[in-house]
């Protein structure tokens, strides 16, 4: 693809040259490092590989939104969404790697840790020696998260956590996993479960990678189970029975996150599509390129790139300032999300058989938009929050 990326061109106006450098220099990294290796890994089967991890060490990536005081790079939201759109737009299984175990993993720690466990944990989380997990879902709670099968129960000075966790991002490289517990069975919906950082060589951890999964497929998805795990007071993070709220705060940065996978996916099929739609020739020695019908998709993908990527970048100064609220975080990944994936579509079937090869490059990313509709929250389950927050009667007859 030798023309120059549209994205490049929209994201110059909509962020300060600095941040742009930055963009600029994570975009490079993927371009050099990811692209000629991102087709044998994913033939080989492989995880992404130590030595790509250590180089997103090195360049900052895992420290990115952590404060300086803590030997972060003291950025925000908007680098974090910067460096997804860099990488996704050669793999977002690599970009979810940084992405996870910044936004779902350091995120509910300098949200809600206490002073200690910031300084026991943070510096070494920036520079990628630890890696922390979202531990939310469950083999039989997903959508309905606030209600945790996993159990944590007081016993003298520790609580014992039983249960299993899965579909836990990083699981492979994690130091800690952040666990989701019931603590308080007959609390309020909301207020019944409490966050434990737990070490994944605690006694009674253990971990199995998930087989058979297509989608993300150099990420590694963990199920972690507990088996009379014992902790003691110091690792509730947040306050005790108020460990939804933990989870559901940190989801408002992470579903931004997901989005700018979804946007560097769609930046990537435009410049895949408009280069193959002036190579191609058929009928009389000419262009596709020339037909209409293939020039619809071709601009359809281009609007969406720079609606996207402008809606996005506006929430993401939102979140950076304290003042988006979590529908606007769900609204932007869910509409993103479907329309990337459904015009990813168009994109394969304007280029023909071609699109069914892995080293043509869409099918990887049709797969992993997969991940974007249903991950952080299934989009049509955050559709009924959503009209809920619209329709406040509805929600207060429904409690
Ligand atoms: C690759 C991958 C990585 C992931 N990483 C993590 C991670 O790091 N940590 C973590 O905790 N979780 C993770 N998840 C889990 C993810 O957040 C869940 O898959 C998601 O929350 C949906 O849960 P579920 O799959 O159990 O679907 P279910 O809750 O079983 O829902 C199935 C479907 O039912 C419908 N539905 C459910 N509820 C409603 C509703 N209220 N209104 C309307 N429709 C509804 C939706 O269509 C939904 O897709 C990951 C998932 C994937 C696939």
């Amino acid at each position: 693809m030798a023309m120059p990326r549209q994205i490049d061109k929209y994201l110059k106006d909509l962020i300060d040259d600095d941040r742009f450098a930055f963009y600029e220099q994570v975009a490079d990294f993927a371009e050099r490092r990811i692209a000629p290796r991102i087709l044998g890994l994913e033939r080989a089967h492989e995880l992404v590989p130590q030595d790509l991890i250590k180089e997103m060490g090195e360049l900052g990536l895992f420290g990115l939104p952590i404060g300086t005081e803590y030997d972060g790079q003291g950025g925000g939201q908007l680098e974090l969404v910067l460096m997804g759109l860099a990488l996704s737009y050669w793999s977002q299984s690599v970009a979810i790697t940084p992405g996870a175990a910044t936004s779902l993993g350091s995120k509910p720690l300098m949200l809600f840790g206490n002073e200690a466990q910031k300084r026991e944990h943070l510096p070494d989380l920036a520079n990628g020696r630890r890696m922390f997990v979202f531990g939310l879902s469950e083999p039989g709670r997903g959508s309905d998260a606030a209600n945790p099968e996993v159990t944590a129960v007081r016993d003298g000075s520790h609580w014992v956590l039983r249960g299993e966790k899965c579909w836990s991002t990083n699981a492979r490289w994690a130091s800690h996993v952040v666990v989701h517990a019931l603590t308080d069975p007959a609390g309020r919906r909301g207020h019944r479960s409490t966050c434990f950082i737990v070490p994944i060589d605690a006694p009674g951890v253990s971990y199995n990678e998930m087989g058979g999964k297509v989608v993300w497929r150099l990420s590694s998805t963990g199920s972690i189970a507990f088996d009379s795990v014992r902790v003691d007071d110091s690792a509730v993070l947040g306050a005790v029975n108020e460990g939804f709220k933990v989870m559901a705060m940190t989801l408002n940065g992470g579903r931004l996150f997901v989005a700018s996978l979804a946007v560097g996916s769609t930046a990537f099929a435009l410049d895949r599509v408009r280069a193959y739609a002036q190579e191609r020739e058929q009928f009389d020695g000419k262009p596709i390129g020339r037909f209409q019908r293939v020039q619809d998709v071709v601009v359809d993908l281009d609007i969406a790139l720079e609606q996207s990527l402008t809606w996005l970048l506006h929430l993401v100064r939102l979140y950076d300032e304290n003042r988006l609220d979590r529908e606007q975080a769900a609204k932007v990944k869910i509409s993103i999300s479907q329309r990337a994936s459904e015009l990813m579509l168009d994109a394969m079937e304007i280029c023909g058989g071609v699109a069914c090869l892995d080293e043509f490059g869409l099918m990887r990313h049709h797969e992993d938009l997969f991940v974007t509709r249903v991950g952080e929250g299934s989009n049509r389950a955050l559709r009924t929050q959503i009209a809920q927050s619209l329709m406040p009667d509805i929600r207060a007859m429904l409690q």
